[in-house]
């Protein structure tokens, strides 16, 4: 069969527990032969009645889910797999109870897997932005919970300090325009130590940064940056130096979460982010003209070797990597 093109196509093919088990296997083992998760041999028996193999050097048993983000879940693999089709392909994102009517578990057990599959998603390992001979990077704050354009220092000051019950997440944001990349990350507040340690992080020196004219900013161009401001209040847009890019981001982070998802605790929104990111940098573009099967096929490729336990989730241990 061709490869599914729609939801439904999707979730009429996943049905069959073999469809789910071969297109686990080929993105695990690139479609040759499955390898112990516990001891790394190659030789394995397949029992086919339990849909499981057998080790041939340390006698475990693993499925396709051990070692993944799948790892010790009673929910089936296809509604896993039409979970992250959902997820890798709805724009605004999709809520528990979305996932929960769609695929027919509990709502607990849908936001169990919407965070797993959030986890999976999120880009561990980054290549710098930016470069010498690259095009400018626009970097941008924004609060989550205030409004991002338009805000005087004075209120960005007041945001961060405010007391627990009105305090604003702020959510730092990077886009690349020759890649038309985005990079964004939860930090701990909006001040000049912070923003520039993680531009530093990020951006090659001798890049050209866009910025508003946030004092946080300020003394870039000592740090070998090319900086150029713009000034939201009088000066919009100047020529190429705008950040309207990395804004239409912040439009897409904020639809989704004050639109789809009933309610972000503080503590989650980082995953919330990385989804909404994970989205964005795998949109379908003229250059790259990616389908929803292609962001599907991304998603899952991202599964092995991530796990995260119900404990890690609500923050009682720290999260591993499985290997
Ligand atoms: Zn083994």
């Amino acid at each position: 069969m061709e490869n599914p093109k729609t939801l439904t196509d999707a979730i009429r093919y996943y049905a069959d527990p073999e469809n789910c088990i071969a297109i686990i296997k080929e993105m695990r083992w690139g479609g040759g032969e499955p390898i112990c998760p516990h001891c790394g041999e190659q030789r394995h028996y397949w029992l086919a009645k339990q849909m499981r193999w057998k080790c041939a050097a340390c006698r475990k048993q693993f499925t396709a889910k051990t070692g993944t983000v799948f790892e010790n879940s009673p929910i089936s693999l296809d509604k896993w797999i039409i979970g992250i089709w959902l997820v890798a392909n709805c724009k605004n994102g999709i809520s528990s109870y979305e996932i929960a009517r769609y695929v027919g578990v509990t709502q607990k057990s849908a936001w169990f897997m919407l965070h797993r599959i959030r986890y999976a998603l999120a880009n561990g390992s980054w290549e710098m932005f930016g470069g010498p001979e690259s095009g400018p990077v626009e970097v941008d704050e924004c609060f989550i919970g205030g409004k991002p354009k338009n805000m005087h220092a004075k209120q960005r000051l007041k945001m961060q300090n405010g007391t627990h019950a009105n305090k604003k997440m702020p959510v730092m944001g990077m886009l690349d325009r020759e890649s038309r990349k985005v990079r964004a990350k939860v930090i701990p507040n909006a001040k000049r130590e912070v923003l520039q340690r993680e531009i530093l992080n990020a951006i090659e020196k001798g890049s050209t940064v866009y910025t508003d004219g946030w004092t946080g900013y300020d003394n870039l161009a000592a740090q070998d940056y090319i900086h150029e401001t713009v000034t939201h209040i009088n000066e919009y847009v100047r020529g190429q130096v705008h950040t309207q890019g990395i804004e239409n981001f912040w439009s897409l982070l904020k639809r989704g979460l004050n639109g789809t998802y009933v309610a972000v605790e503080p503590f989650h929104l980082h995953r919330y982010v990385d989804e909404q990111a994970f989205r964005y940098n795998n949109r379908a573009t003229k250059d790259n003209p990616l389908t929803d099967y292609d962001r599907f096929m991304l998603a899952l490729s991202q599964i092995s070797g991530k796990r995260l336990t119900y404990a890690e989730l609500t923050g009682k241990v720290g999260e591993t990597a499985c290997r």
